[in-house]
């Protein structure tokens, strides 16, 4: 019995990194599983993957600031298996590492249109399937640095994160009596295309080992974990909540 049996799901940046990881498990938990993203090799690498380990999944081309894109994935889902039950809206971009003065109005127009726009359109498209289910769970990837601030000149990104954490709770609270659950996961430095940059200097990297309790990394499968949890019956009586994924980092 797989904890995601009869459940559809749609997961978006899901050809790479967290999302893929997501994906994967969620298959083999039994989900069916549309991957949306902007890397069609590697989507459709995953799909691949995923259907020799006995799995059924979908790629699709989904750029999340496309409200006409959201609308064909999840038309997608309702076609290819009948029901949506699962959104994950991962897909985000990092980067930044300037001072806010530094920042240009195009990087904050950017940042804010993939990592909360997106989960904004991603969250409208979705809601009509999942009523129409009779109800179903909403992941909203965030990050740490959507409930602390930084030193690190990361200010669109905070504030990007910093907004998919309440559009959760507004989401949960307005979709409550549509037994639709919304809860954010807020990973900490976590091991993905995304860090590599920063992994790749020896300074930074100890740096980060020094400062997380749990003294490790994050890898995806720690992230895919938590999400699994929030996306399965497991959390039913979980909604407008948050968990900090993190070895540790922001207890302190
Ligand atoms: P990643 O770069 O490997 O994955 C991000 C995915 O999103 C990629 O597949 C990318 O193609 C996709 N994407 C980017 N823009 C898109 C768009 N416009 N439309 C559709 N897809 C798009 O990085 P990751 O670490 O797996 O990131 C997943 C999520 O986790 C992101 O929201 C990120 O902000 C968040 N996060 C990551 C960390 C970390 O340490 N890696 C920490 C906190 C939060």
């Amino acid at each position: 019995m797989g904890r995601l049996d009869g459940k559809v799901a749609l997961i978006s940046g899901a050809a790479r990194g967290q999302g893929a990881a997501e994906a994967l498990l969620f298959a083999r938990e039994g989900a069916k599983v549309v991957i949306g993203d902007l890397l069609d090799d590697e989507g459709s690498r995953i799909e691949a993957q995923i259907a020799e380990l006995g799995g059924d999944a979908t790629y699709v081309h989904l750029d999340v600031t496309s409200a006409a894109d959201w609308d064909a994935a999840v038309q997608t889902a309702l076609d290819r298996y009948g029901r949506l039950d699962i959104l994950v809206n991962n897909a985000g971009i990092g980067g930044g590492g300037v001072g806010l003065e530094d920042t240009t109005l195009e990087f904050w127009d950017r940042t804010l249109d993939i990592n909360a726009k997106g989960v904004f359109l991603g969250t409208k498209a979705a809601i009509p399937a999942l009523q129409e289910s009779g109800g179903g769970s909403i992941v909203n990837i965030s990050s740490i640095a959507g409930i602390i601030g930084s030193r690190l000149g990361i200010p669109a990104y905070q504030a990007s994160k910093g907004a998919v954490r309440l559009l959760t709770k507004s989401t949960a609270l307005q979709h409550a009596a549509d037994n639709i659950r919304c809860n954010s996961v807020h990973p900490g430095m976590i091991v993905t295309a995304m860090t590599e940059d920063t992994l790749a200097d020896p300074d930074q990297r100890q740096g980060y080992l020094d400062s997380i309790p749990l003294g490790r990394l994050g890898t995806v499968d720690d992230i895919a974990n938590g999400v699994l949890f929030l996306a399965s019956d497991d959390s039913s009586f979980v909604t407008g909540s948050e968990i900090v994924i993190d070895g540790g980092l922001i207890a302190q």
